[in-house]
């Protein structure tokens, strides 16, 4: 096994084989942008960094859409609301997003939010099996320019 702990990247070829789909090379292209990224991006920044590569917009608009789908990607937004994504990790992590420069920090989520969990099953009568979780602040060298 892989000791790359809780960053380790999702094998996303697998993920596309048990789903019977294509991974094609502008597929491949687009992930690796969000898959080797330190800040979330939005669709026009994706298009932008492959157009080199010959990759529309239009096809990145819809395969960001279906790395969404397949649960790859997060949609976060930053604190002016633009709509941005970054890449799951594998595991229970969730990302902490810095609303300013996008700047992602995944965390180990494990018993997270076991309390609460808990308290609503007791409240609600229902069996809880899942959450999703972002967390929002703002980093500190963002602070430090005085953008907090
Ligand atoms: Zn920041
Ligand atoms: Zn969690």
């Amino acid at each position: 096994m892989s000791s790359q702990g809780p960053q380790s990247e999702v094998d996303i070829e697998t993920v596309f084989s048990q789903r019977g789909l294509p991974y094609t090379r502008q597929r491949r292209a687009i992930w690796e942008q969000f898959s080797t990224a330190c800040r979330a991006a939005t669709i026009g920044e994706i298009a932008e960094a492959v157009r080199a590569e010959g990759i529309g917009q239009a096809t990145v608009y819809r395969t960001v859409t279906l790395l969404h789908d397949l649960g790859l990607l997060v949609r976060v937004r930053d604190r002016g609301g633009e709509v941005c994504y970054t890449a799951v990790r594998i595991g229970h992590t969730h990302p902490l997003i810095c609303g300013v420069c996008r700047r992602i920090v995944n965390f180990d989520g494990d018993g997270d939010l076991a309390y609460l969990e808990k308290q609503l099953e007791r409240e609600t009568g229902f069996v809880v099996y899942g959450h999703h979780l972002e967390v929002y602040g703002v980093c500190a060298d963002c602070r430090e320019q005085g953008c907090g």
